[in-house]
This record gives structure tokens, C-alpha cells and sequence, in this order.
């Protein structure tokens, strides 16, 4: 990495300093809402065959103007302070951007999770879960993570497991951690959240004609050409949306092992089932493959994803991209250098804070959910009622149709009616909250002649909302 790079939470700071420099705040307030509260770094054992191994977690809390405190917990080997305090930083002004109740935190634990058997994880993230728990790091009042790079929704079934067993009486336990499970607590939609809540910031973005000529570009999303870094979890599920929903062409595919380009589009779903079981990209019929995956970065395209890891584009490299049009699926992909480098040559990117909010959105409905104890979108349903009862008759007629080679229980009737009933919730309210948080960063792009870019506009914003409610309620 270039000596001038800053470290992944200085470059978070120079994009907040950026952003405070064309505000008006108290003196003091700028460092305090910048500063990040509190890490807690622990270091356990667990006894795994036959020996004891020990490893070290982390839990940062940035900003506690709203609590409890919200953010992933990541499983990587190379986890470690700076990184989690830059992303409880950004999940601070994430959760303000969006309008989520929420201040920032994160955690992770230094482990490569590909080195466990499954009972194994199970284990070390219980213990993790009990190190964190008994310090109100976990907490449905205080602190409640949720899945990142490395964890889903087997890791969080576990933590609200273990939480609920410390904490018998509390009836709000399932409410300690989002990203559960369905059958656990869990809220329909949350997985796909993220790549989704991606999916409609671009639809957004392309309902801005003149944003969408600012970045070069013209018309829909139909047709557009797509690199996608990182087929994770975000990048999938965005790919996927894109391509299927939206007629945007997938032309490349950044992965560990090298890359994946086919001017024509690529199957999102063929790579992802490849990729299961392979390993990798490696082999990949019907496209050109690169040994060398982060060429592909820099190749010719409409929109350019990252959706892996952070500091991708690099001073290193920013010069050489060519995508007019960035949006940061993962967290702080660009590094402070690399995006003045952007800026200077008119690349438009849509920044981290606002791009990769669904997650974040979706464990808000996940914790009111838990909380209210009452199924999710219960109250609202009256008006959904009559388009139900169509799907009831859709469904008895199918039955009837197909006889006794499908026999249709009441019981799955009743789940499936559930299921679509509270997907299509998710899915409305995350399209509100992701259109209306565009507007309002967009809206400081265009109404203020110091605010060039969308990141800084989206920072204002944030900042702006930190700052009121500390205001409000005194430090
Ligand atoms: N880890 C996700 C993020 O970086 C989700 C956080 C959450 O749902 O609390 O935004």
C-alpha cells in the first residue's frame, strides 16, 4: 500500500473533516461527535480438540446519541482496532443518513472461520457472545449487532441463543441482535437487505436525470454495464436484482481467485452455483477469465460495485478506473486519497453510508418486530387484506389444480401468506427509506455550491442529524 494512504479509520475522519469543514458546529462538538467512545478488545480461550486456542474480539462503540448502538459483527483473520472503529464510525452516520434510531458500533473477531467445523464456531461464537454480553455489548437496549463479512444468520441465531439463556427473564431478549434467522426471530428480507437496498439506490439515482448526466451517463438502468467485486453476500443478491429486475448487463465478476469479464453479461446465479462448487471463479465457462482479478476493476463499464472489502480503490489504483459511476456496496472500499483522485476527474460515486444502508434498515424492522412482539406488519395489513384474499383463492385453486400431487396444509398456506405478507413490507419500507435518503443527500449536492460530491452531502446530512440530537439532549 502507498506510504501516503491513510489507515482505513484516518480516511473515514478526513471524509467527516471535509464534510464539518462547510458546517457550522459548536466548538467541541465536531471532535466529540468524530471521536470514536469507547473499544473493548478481549481476548478468550476455547478448548478445541484438545487444545486451548485463544482469540481476540473486538466490540467499538462510536457514538451513543441514540442507543442502543447498531453494526456488524465481522469473522475475518485480518480484523483488528482501526478497522472496527472506521466502521463503527460509518454505521454512526449510516444509521443517521437513514433515519434509523440508531448510534455505531461494530465488532469483529480475528478468525478465518474456513479453518472450523461448524460445532467448533458454534462454540467460539457463544463464548464471544458471553465476553461481549455480560459488558452490555450485547444488549436489546444498548447494543444490538448484526451479521458482516463472515457471519449470517447462523452465527446470529447462536449469539441471541446464548444472550437469552444469560438473561432468562428479559422478554425482549430476541431482540439483542438482528439478522437472525427467520424461524429464530429473524424478519423475511433481511438477507438479501443489503444487495437490495443497492439495487434501489441506483434505481433512485437513474430517477435523477440530471445526477445520472452529471456522471456521464443517460436513460435506465436497462442495458447498463456492471463490474461487481466480491460476490459475497451483498454483491450477489445486488447482481442478481440488477441483472434480473432491472436489465443491467453483469459484465464482469471480481472474486479471490481472479476474475470473470463477458462483454454480453454474465449469469449472476450460474457464477454464484460455480462458485459453490468450485471454490472460485476458476474455470468458468462463457467468459474470458483473469488471474489477475483487480484488472477487471479497471476495465471499461457503466457502474462499478465494489462489494467486498474496503480500501479496493486505492491511490494506487484510482487513476486507472474507468467506471463513471461508483457505488460502494461494502464498506469504505475507496480510501480518502483515492476519492479525491475521483472527484478530480468527475467520477460520480455513490458513497458507502448511504449505498449499503438496507442492512442496516431491515434490522430496524427486524428490532421493532422483536420488541412489539406482534408479527411485522400486523396493524398495517388492513389495506393489503383484499389483495390477500386473491392470493388464498390463487392458492386453493392451484390445490385443487394440482390435486394429490400437491397437498396443500393449512399450515403452509398460513406461512406462505406470512411470508409474502411480510416481505413485501420489508421490501416497501426499505425502497422508502433508501429513496428518501437520496433525496436528502442530494438535495445538499445541489443546493449548496461548496458541496461538489455526494459523499460530503450525505456526511452533512449525517452529521447535521448527530449533531441536533445532541443538542437536544446535552453531552
Ligand atoms: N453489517 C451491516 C452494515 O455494515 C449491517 C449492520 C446492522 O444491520 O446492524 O451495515
Amino acid at each position: 500500500m502507498n506510504k501516503a494512504e491513510p489507515s482505513f479509520r484516518e480516511s473515514v475522519d478526513l471524509m467527516f473533516n471535509r464534510a464539518v469543514a462547510l458546517m457550522d458546529l459548536p466548538p467541541g462538538l465536531e471532535e466529540k461527535i468524530r471521536v470514536c467512545n469507547a473499544t473493548y478488545i478481549v481476548r478468550f480461550g476455547v478448548r478445541l480438540r484438545g487444545q486451548v486456542r485463544t482469540f481476540t474480539g473486538y466490540r467499538s462503540v462510536h457514538s451513543e446519541h441514540m442507543e442502543p448502538v447498531k453494526g456488524g459483527i465481522r469473522y475475518a483473520p485480518e480484523v483488528n482496532q482501526d478497522e472496527v472503529e472506521a466502521l463503527a464510525a460509518l454505521m454512526t452516520y449510516k444509521c443517521a443518513l437513514v433515519e434509523t434510531p440508531f448510534g455505531g458500533s461494530k465488532g469483529g473477531l480475528c478468525i478465518d472461520p474456513r479453518e472450523f467445523e461448524e460445532h467448533e464456531l458454534e462454540q467460539i461464537t457463544r463464548r464471544f457472545t458471553y465476553e461481549l454480553a455480560k459488558r452490555d455489548l450485547i444488549n436489546p437496549a444498548q447494543n444490538v449487532p448484526a451479521p458482516d463479512m463472515g457471519t449470517g444468520e447462523r452465527e446470529m441465531a447462536w449469539i441471541a441463543d446464548q444472550y437469552a439463556r444469560m438473561n432468562t427473564t428479559d422478554i425482549n431478549a430476541r431482540a439483542c441482535v438482528t439478522g437472525k434467522p427467520p424461524n429464530a426471530g429473524g424478519i423475511a428480507g433481511r438477507v438479501e437487505a443489503t444487495g437490495r437496498g443497492v439495487q434501489f439506490a441506483l434505481r433512485e439515482f437513474f430517477r435523477h436525470p440530471d445526477d445520472v448526466k452529471t456522471a456521464g451517463l443517460e436513460g435506465s438502468l436497462e442495458g447498463k454495464r456492471i463490474i461487481v467485486q466480491g460476490l459475497g453476500n451483498v454483491g450477489y443478491h445486488a447482481a442478481k436484482f440488477l441483472s434480473e429486475e432491472d436489465g443491467a448487463l453483469i459484465t464482469g465478476i471480481i472474486e479471490r481467485d481472479g476474475a470473470l469479464f463477458n462483454p454480453k453479461g454474465l449469469n449472476v446465479e450460474e457464477v454464484r452455483s460455480w462458485i459453490n462448487r468450485h471454490g472460485g471463479v476458476t474455470g468458468f465457462p462463457d467468459a474470458t477469465h483473469s488471474a489477475e482479478g483487480n484488472v477487471v476493476l479497471e476495465q471499461e463499464c457503466d457502474i462499478l460495485i465494489p462489494a467486498a472489502l474496503e480500501g479496493v480503490i486505492s491511490m494506487e489504483n484510482a487513476a486507472r478506473i474507468k467506471a463513471p459511476l461508483i457505488i460502494e456496496a461494502a464498506n469504505g472500499p475507496i480510501t480518502a486519497g483515492a476519492d479525491q483522485i475521483l472527484r478530480e476527474k468527475g467520477t460520480i460515486v455513490i458513497p458507502d453510508l448511504y449505498a449499503n444502508a438496507g442492512g442496516v434498515t431491515v434490522s430496524y424492522f427486524e428490532w421493532v418486530k422483536n420488541l412489539s412482539h406482534i408479527r411485522f406488519g400486523r396493524l398495517q395489513r388492513r389495506q393489503e387484506e383484499a389483495r390477500h384474499q386473491l392470493v388464498v383463492d390463487e392458492l386453493e385453486r392451484l390445490d385443487r389444480y394440482l390435486g394429490d400431487a400437491w397437498s396443500m396444509t393449512p399450515n403452509f398456506k398460513q406461512k406462505y401468506l406470512r411470508g409474502a405478507d411480510e416481505l413485501e413490507l420489508v421490501r416497501s419500507g426499505l425502497d422508502d427509506t433508501m429513496r428518501t435518503a437520496y433525496q436528502s443527500m442530494s438535495e445538499m449536492w445541489h443546493s449548496r455550491e461548496d458541496v461538489t460530491d455526494l459523499r460530503t452531502a450525505g456526511f452533512i446530512v449525517a452529521i447535521d442529524r448527530v449533531a441536533s440530537s445532541y443538542r437536544a439532549k446535552g453531552i
